[in-house]
């Protein structure tokens, strides 16, 4: 599943690329993705200047000069940039054909992903309204963390990765963060002091900026054929790492179930 890294190494890859540039046309293969595209979107966007490629979250902001398009990637999609000859493959769902030959090519074989054209301010949009502090923004303290999580018995790793208290943090991500910070990802949320939330805070800045780094040299693949980000592997402590050995003490790194995904920990690194 795309996570925060792969969709913000996306939206660099792309802005220079077409920033500036118009629509020429939009050509629609499928309508159906998690919310139906609106029938009126290539009348919409045609002839429409492209200013600039923001991300809230998960969630890529295209801003047009007189409109929003709204993009999520869902479970399995992606944007990528193709030469206007290169024949459509199953699954490409939308063309986005600018006027300097480029093309933005929308890919999602389970279709869980959104293209969604906005009237409003993209900020406040409800999707992105209720999103929690930005994990790669500067005004991302401990506080952030702390504060909503007081009372709340829920385990950590669940808490660090609903997009209300902070918008974008994975289950891959979540795991190698807890770990780098010395935290369970089964402890509940509310019995974790300011202090440590700082540090997790710290390493969960680390953990996204040194994957969006990492992005950056793969951009066009950085998805591989078992949907995981394959160049970001290497460099995983616990993550996908059941009964290998822990990088720091050499223990036995641990899987378990929480909230339905698969968490990895280390459990003498970790409390
Ligand atoms: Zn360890």
């Amino acid at each position: 599943m795309p996570e925060l890294p792969e969709v913000e190494t996306t939206r660099r890859g792309l802005a220079p690329n077409i920033t500036g540039a118009r629509i020429t046309t939009l050509i629609v293969r499928e309508r159906r993705l998690r919310w139906p595209v609106d029938r009126r979107l290539p009348e919409l966007l045609k002839g429409q200047r492209l200013d600039a490629i923001g991300r809230r979250g998960k969630y890529l902001i295209f801003e047009f000069e007189a409109a929003a398009l709204l993009i999520h990637l869902g479970m399995s999609g992606h944007l990528r940039l193709v030469k206007p000859s290169a024949p459509p493959r199953r699954h490409d769902h939308l063309d986005f054909n600018f006027d300097n030959a480029q093309v933005m090519r929308f890919h999602d074989p389970r279709r869980f992903g959104s293209v969604l054209y906005l009237r409003e301010q993209p900020l406040e949009h409800p999707l992105l309204k209720s999103l929690g502090p930005e994990p790669l923004g500067n005004s991302f303290t401990g506080a952030d963390l702390h504060t909503p999580s007081r009372g709340r018995h829920l385990a950590v790793k669940s808490f660090i990765m609903d997009a209300h208290i902070v918008a974008g943090v994975g289950n891959i991500y979540a795991s190698e963060a807890l770990f780098l910070a010395g935290i369970h990802p089964r402890r509940a949320a509310g019995r974790i002091s300011l202090d440590r939330y700082q540090r997790l805070v710290t390493s969960i800045r680390e953990v996204l900026a040194a994957a969006v780094e990492k992005g950056g040299t793969t951009l066009r693949d950085f998805v591989n054929g078992s949907g995981e980000p394959g160049y970001f592997a290497q460099c995983l402590n616990v993550y996908g790492r059941k009964d290998e050995a822990c990088k720091r003490c050499a223990g036995i790194i641990k899987q378990q179930t929480i909230g339905q995904r698969a968490s990895y920990y280390c459990p003498r690194c970790q409390h």
